[in-house]
């Protein structure tokens, strides 16, 4: 049976104090890690894994950061949360909502793939959708803006995936580098899909912490992968201003279009800390290595999931990895959050010809 000790609260006591009535679980965390069967010798990586995050119950790592919100809602006594999101962090509220009785205010981007607004839907969030969010940085800012004054207005928990909004429930993010370290060790790289950067944050907190209790002698490096149309925590690293760089987001991939990213100091800071970099993909070819992790891995991710692996195989061939180094990659999201890439992905295929069951 499944109880609220285990999955993200086996780290109870390194995690925000809530009393054991008010954790609220689905069975997220404790993700399995697994070894790449085929891709990573053929990039010349030999050791590289995979944090499958897509296997958490709304099919994101934003569950683990829900079950802390939410608990921490209930142990204050506060009656609804209120965010924002692109689908993933909204499904996962929506559901970790409805197990405790909360009630769930969102506003959801425009361009939201059909797939994640069901998902939110079928858990009886209130939903609003807002013109521009997702594409225009000035639009973004004043949502979350809004979030947070009705937020404080209403003492309604703040739903916003990023430190900058809510940082005791980030705090659960760390407990993916916890689980990593406690399978395998610290790893010598790790690729993470930035959005707001609250991801990559989190996970290089996690591991910055076991650094300060002397637990361990080294972090991974961090390397943050972002599409090319809304790469501004990369070009922002790179171009050494140390602020994102300014712009809409064109990227079409679902769950990492911010063109604010709130986190984007924390992000320079974890590249910078832990001799890391960015790398920016364009669309089409996250799409390609979301397809080879289907068909030579099984595992099937939405395209944010795809992205690290994108990354790596990118960094290994620009020769920024050794081949004896460790790697995880976050395969932050499952693939059936967005139906019509993989309509569009096997829709070459679909049309079968019926046989007859004699003559097969
Ligand atoms: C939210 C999300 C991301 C990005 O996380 P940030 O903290 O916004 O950088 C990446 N992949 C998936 C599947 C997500 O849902």
């Amino acid at each position: 049976m499944l109880d609220a000790d285990q999955g993200i609260w086996s780290y109870r006591n390194a995690l925000p104090t809530v009393p054991p009535e008010h954790r609220v679980t689905l069975g997220e965390g404790r993700t399995p890690l697994i070894r790449s069967a085929a891709i990573g010798e053929a990039i010349g990586l030999p050791n590289l894994y995979f944090k499958l995050e897509s296997l958490n119950p709304t099919g994101s790592y934003k569950d683990r950061i829900s079950a802390m919100a939410v608990s921490l809602a209930k142990a204050n006594g506060k009656s609804a949360c209120i965010g924002t999101t692109s689908g993933n962090a909204g499904a996962s509220f929506a559901a970790y909502a409805a197990r405790s009785g909360l009630t769930y205010h969102v506003y959801v981007q425009e361009n939201i793939v059909p797939a994640k607004l069901e998902q939110i839907l079928v858990h009886r969030a209130q939903v609003r959708k807002v013109r521009g969010l997702g594409f225009d940085p000035v639009i973004g800012a004043k949502v979350f803006d809004t979030v947070q004054r009705k937020a404080s207005e209403n003492r309604w928990e703040p739903a916003i995936t990023a430190f900058a909004y809510a940082p005791l429930a980030m705090e659960a993010v760390k407990t993916i580098s916890w689980e990593i370290r406690d399978d395998l060790g610290v790893p010598d790289a790790v690729f993470v899909p930035v959005g707001g950067g609250g991801l990559l944050a989190g996970i290089y907190g996690g591991f910055r912490d076991l650094l300060a209790a002397g637990k361990e002698e080294r972090t991974p490096r961090m390397a943050a992968c972002q599409s090319v149309g809304c790469s501004n925590v990369v070009s922002g690293f790179e171009d050494g201003s140390g602020r994102p760089a300014p712009g809409h987001s064109t990227s079409q991939i679902s769950g990492i279009q911010v063109p604010n990213p709130p986190d984007a100091e924390l992000v320079f800071r974890a590249l910078a800390e832990s001799a890391g970099f960015g790398i920016a993909l364009e669309d089409e070819t996250t799409w390609r290595w979301q397809e080879e992790l289907a068909a030579k891995e099984g595992i099937f991710a939405e395209p944010a999931g795809a992205i690290a692996l994108a990354g790596a195989a990118q960094a290994a061939k620009e020769g920024r990895l050794r081949r004896e180094d460790t790697v995880v990659c976050i395969v932050s999201g499952a693939g059936y959050k967005d139906a019509d890439r993989l309509h569009r992905m096997v829709a070459p295929h679909l049309a079968l010809p019926l046989q007859e069951a004699d003559r097969l």
